[in-house]
């Protein structure tokens, strides 16, 4: 009797033993398994604007949390995980936020010195603008969006006319009316800088021919005058003194986390 109960006990104990190696394990397998989905996520191609993912696994079931840029991503991420062996279950918790479309461009003066930037963001209503200028002369200057992308010292006159895909005249209070890239008049103040945003109803950063991401590009103009936003071509807004290439600003996405 003692010795079947010896036995039991021993059974029971090395049970425990048993138990605790295999959570063990378990472990390590759940730290291998989020290890290889977060390698596997991160070398699918397609998958390459996933930002700021994290990985989850546990006894076999992947969570996949954080923010998509589309269906589309968020529906490949999680078939990339299900083929994987080791994966029993996965949980898709993406959040689909698309990235805004943005662009900027660096302003110079004739003499090549720079003097400030515009930060473009697509919305709804048209191209956001957001200015910060400095170093300018103070006073109300003439701002238009020209046809091509190049800031030539010291005139600018290689960035061409104003951008104008519909053939209209120049200016908003022209009846032929009015440029598309006609942006009307922008205050620098006494210190020489400007902190302003105006939104350009007629343009776009996307695929159109209202598009300031074309071929040859895009650039902005500050003149040394101000526009009186019906003189064709140019509202009489003087010579330009400040030029920026529209620039699709550079794509950053951050790593893939691997966490437990
Ligand atoms: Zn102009
Ligand atoms: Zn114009």
């Amino acid at each position: 009797m003692k010795t079947l109960m010896t036995i039991v006990g021993l059974g029971f104990v090395m049970f425990l033993v048993a138990c605790q190696s295999q959570s063990a394990n378990r472990e390590v397998d759940d730290a291998t398994l989020s290890t290889a989905v977060k390698s596997k996520l991160a070398s699918d191609t397609r998958l390459a604007s996933l930002t700021d993912v994290d990985v989850k696994a546990q006894n076999g079931k992947v969570s996949l949390d954080g923010e998509v840029e589309s269906e589309e991503v968020k529906r490949l991420a999680e078939e990339a995980v299900r083929g994987m062996s080791g994966v029993a279950q996965v949980a898709n918790n993406l959040v689909v936020k698309p990235k805004a479309n943005t662009a900027e461009a660096h302003f110079i003066d004739f003499a090549g010195n720079p003097v400030g930037t515009a930060l473009l963001t697509e919305e709804s209503g048209g191209v956001r603008f957001h200015f910060s200028l400095t170093k300018l002369p103070a006073g109300t200057h003439g701002i238009h969006v020209h046809e091509k992308g190049d800031c030539t010292k010291p005139d600018f006159k290689s960035a061409g006319k104003h951008f104008n895909p519909e053939a209209k005249q120049h200016g908003a209070e022209n009846p032929k009316g009015f440029h598309a890239g006609d942006l009307g008049n922008i205050e620098v103040g006494s210190n020489g800088t400007a902190d302003a945003e105006l939104t350009a109803p007629h343009l776009t950063l996307g695929a159109s021919d209202h598009s300031l991401i074309r071929p040859g590009g895009t650039a902005i103009i500050i003149h040394a005058g101000r526009d009186d936003q019906k003189t064709d071509p140019s509202g009489n807004s003087g010579n330009p003194i400040a030029c920026g290439v529209i620039d699709k600003a550079a794509f950053t996405h951050s790593a893939i986390h691997a966490t437990r």
